[in-house]
């Protein structure tokens, strides 16, 4: 192989390798941004189950007050309802009926408080069982993914050191100049930035190359670029079949 293709080949290769450099960069961005995300999740649904819990604990504890109230009261109106039969003063029978009369609608306004008393606490009740299980859930998924995560963090970390061993390699292949206008216009254009030229035109912006300068890349000894975009290009036909192969070899990996 011509030192040219070489250097082409390895400038195909240091794009793939810095492809997946990025990929595993945005993976080890994000992986740790997840599971942030995933906790304070989980930290919300740990405190509004709390708050449940202690809502529905101020409800019963009402609830309890109330049967309370209303068995006191029903005491009270039992007691006075014998008293009564003893009673021959008018003033103090009439006195005694109002009263009974109040504790009876006390406890009626009592009786039907805690019938709304007891809607809510089912509602809560409902509430609670709902983002309880919700919580469940959400623990589960996390134990999963923190266990996916670590995995895929400690073959990406391991990956990475690989990617630039093989980086330094494609590296010493490719003259200074041609690494710096790779790297210049890797930082600015969108990926790819070494296309290959088919039938003249650049895969890159597809559009066609002057006929000149297809004819200069056809020759393969100068590493050129795009007049239009400026990525750097090669000739399908020089390349097609290493290029396949190598990204048979990517895909397998
Ligand atoms: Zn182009």
């Amino acid at each position: 192989m011509s030192l040219y293709l070489k250097q082409i080949e390895q400038l195909v290769a240091l794009q793939m390798i810095d492809d997946e450099i990025m990929q595993l960069n945005t993976f080890l961005k994000n992986a740790p941004l997840e599971m942030e995300r995933m906790e304070a999740r989980h930290l919300e649904l740990k405190d509004a189950v709390a708050y449940l819990k202690e809502k529905i604990a101020m409800i019963v504890a009402q609830r309890d007050q109330l049967d309370r109230d209303i068995e006191d009261s029903g005491r009270k109106v039992k007691k006075s309802k014998n008293k009564l039969m003893m009673v021959t003063n008018s003033k103090e029978h009439q006195a005694m009926m109002r009263e009974i009369d109040n504790l009876e609608k006390t406890n009626r306004v009592r009786e039907e408080e805690k019938i709304s008393l007891l809607e809510e606490l089912a509602r809560q009740e409902e509430t609670l069982t709902t983002t309880q299980a919700e919580l469940t859930a959400l623990q589960q998924e996390i134990t999963q993914k923190k266990k996916q995560i670590n995995q895929k963090l400690q073959s990406a970390k391991t990956r990475l050191e690989a990617l630039k061993g093989l980086r330094g390699e494609a590296e010493q292949v490719i003259p200074k100049p041609i690494l710096s206008r790779y790297q210049f216009i890797r930082a600015r254009l969108s990926q790819p930035v070494v296309v290959s030229v088919g039938e003249g035109i650049c895969k890159g912006c597809n559009i066609s190359i002057p006929p000149q300068t297809y004819n200069v890349l056809q020759k393969g000894e100068q590493i050129l670029s795009c007049p239009n975009c400026q990525r750097i290009i090669f000739w399908s036909e020089h390349f097609s079949k290493e290029e396949e192969a190598e990204e048979a070899e990517v895909a397998a990996a």
